[in-house]
C-alpha cells in the first residue's frame, strides 16, 4: 500500500516532504501535493518530515479521509512533478 497525503496539508506548502523522497513522487496543486502511489515504494522516509502528520500509509487513513486515497491516485497523473523544496504557504 503507498502512502497517501490528507487533509492536514492543505495550504502548507512546506514541502520539505520533497526533498526525502527517494523516488520522486510528489506531485502539487495550488494548496497540497499528493503522492503517485505507482511510484511511492512505501519506504515512509517523508513520514516523520512532515510537520502536520499529513502523510499516512494508505492502510492507516482513517475512514473522514479515505476519499484522499483516490485524490491522490487521480491527481498526481496530472498535477506536475514537485522534486525540490518551495517557500511555505503559511
Ligand atoms: S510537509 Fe506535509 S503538509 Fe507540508 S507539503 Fe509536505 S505533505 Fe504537505
Ligand atoms: S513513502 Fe517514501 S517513496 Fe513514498 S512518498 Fe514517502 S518518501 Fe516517497
Amino acid at each position: 500500500m503507498p502512502h497517501v497525503v490528507t487533509e492536514p496539508c492543505s495550504g502548507c506548502k512546506n514541502t520539505v516532504c520533497v526533498t526525502v523522497c527517494p523516488v520522486n513522487c510528489f506531485h502539487e496543486d495550488k494548496r497540497m501535493l499528493v503522492i503517485d502511489p505507482d511510484e511511492c515504494i512505501d519506504c515512509g522516509a517523508c513520514v516523520p518530515e512532515c510537520p502536520t502528520k499529513a502523510i499516512l500509509p494508505a492502510i492507516r487513513v482513517p475512514p473522514k479521509w479515505k476519499y484522499f486515497i483516490a485524490l491522490n491516485a487521480e491527481n498526481s497523473k496530472t498535477l506536475p512533478l514537485i522534486t525540490a523544496q518551495r517557500k511555505p504557504l503559511k
